[in-house]
């Protein structure tokens, strides 16, 4: 048994610096933060629901040196006050979200040799897994060290280009060959996640009544970036958790009528059934999070209500209507084992098994 975890962000493994699993509290939080020796901090991982409530600003101020915590699906993030002054950032809560927060994680992250060390730990422990490729989500800067590490990686990786990176990457491949990295898709965000609200929803969140989450992009923008990548060769990867979102994505893939197979839709958490059938015409692949279901259950029927949570990710249909899908851990956690037994509610064991074991692993999607 092995596995392909085709959506990961190894970066977020760097940052897993807190024992998040064993703190209870937010006063453990603030306990734990004050023994670490670092200088300042930027770490992974937190969730409101096991700490009780979000850690706050007042909370982060205890502590005497920077701090940026990010929310386990890193798409919010809380700074204490140092660390704002440091980036010149003005959050009266200390909450930073989306582009602002990536910002913020790339000022504090750990760079050059630092970076490579912690990002070779994070795939031994990938390949402890028996996870022999990921499908990894770099800026130009990580980029540029896999490609130095190349010759000695322990495991393949798939790297998938931001769109804002994708150029920078792509002369990398032009120049040299690679014995353990290959290029996959460029990655796009139409929407953000349905935990900051920002996933982009066709009926509004059952907490929020006014409020349908955030569109990136729409589907005319959408279209010409996938002309744009087809161009060059390259395929794109539309991060598109509401349903909202996932309509965009398939209108801008009709609007281009795309000429590559398996483009990729991420998440499609809330995809219908006529949807899918509308991505499986258009050779779609889909790259689905078993283990969303379970880890973030308290979290969604807050947001989007019993009915709706009981509809999405509806693996067993996709798979029904033969929707090509493919199955990556989004760090959620980072654990295949997890996404199979979540999985199993909705398929048998060895379809599981397939789906996240890198079915095309001979370069039939690749
Ligand atoms: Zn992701």
């Amino acid at each position: 048994m092995s596995f392909v975890d085709a959506h990961t962000h190894m970066e977020l493994l760097v940052l897993e610096r807190i024992p998040f699993d064993r703190i209870n509290s937010v006063g453990e939080l603030v306990s734990a933060l004050e023994n670490l020796p670092d200088d300042n901090i930027v770490a992974w991982g937190w969730d409101e629901n096991k700490l009780g409530r979000p850690p706050t600003i007042q909370d982060l101020d205890r502590i005497k040196k920077p701090l940026l915590l990010l929310r386990k699906d890193a798409h919010v993030g809380v700074a204490n006050r140092l660390a704002l002054e440091i980036l010149g950032a003005k959050s009266e809560d200390g909450v930073l979200k989306e582009r602002e927060l990536w910002e913020a994680v790339d000022f504090f992250k750990p760079k050059g040799e630092e970076m490579k060390r912690l990002l070779f730990r994070a795939l031994k422990k990938a390949k402890s897994m028996k996870i022999l490729e990921v499908h990894d989500f770099v800026d130009g800067e990580l980029a540029k060290i896999y490609a130095s590490a190349d010759q000695n990686l322990p495991i393949k990786v798939v790297l998938m280009p931001y769109y804002e990176h994708y150029r920078e990457v792509l002369d990398l491949f032009r120049r040299r060959k690679f014995k353990n990295l290959k290029l996959g898709w460029v990655k796009l965000f139409v929407d953000g996640s349905v935990g900051a609200r920002t996933a982009y929803l066709k009926e509004p969140y059952a907490d929020k009544p006014n409020h349908r989450g955030i569109l990136n992009y729409e589907s005319d923008q959408i279209a010409r970036i996938i002309e744009e990548l087809e161009e060059e060769g390259l395929r794109i990867s539309l991060h598109a958790i509401g349903d909202g979102a996932v309509e965009e994505s398939l209108k801008a893939f009709e609007k281009v009528k795309p000429k590559l197979r398996y483009h990729r839709i991420e998440h499609a958490l809330l995809v219908d059934g006529e949807q899918a059938i509308r991505a499986r015409d258009m050779n779609l692949l889909l790259c689905m999070q078993p283990n969303f279901k379970e880890f973030f259950k308290d979290t969604y029927i807050k947001a989007l209500g019993e009915e709706r949570y009981r509809r999405l990710n509806p693996i067993r249909t996709l798979h029904r209507l033969g929707v090509d899908i493919i199955f990556g851990s989004d760090m959620m956690p980072f654990d295949p084992q997890y996404g199979i037994r979540s999985a199993l509610g909705e398929l048998d064991r060895d379809t599981a098994l397939y789906l996240y074991g890198g079915w095309r692993l001979k370069g039939q999607y690749i």
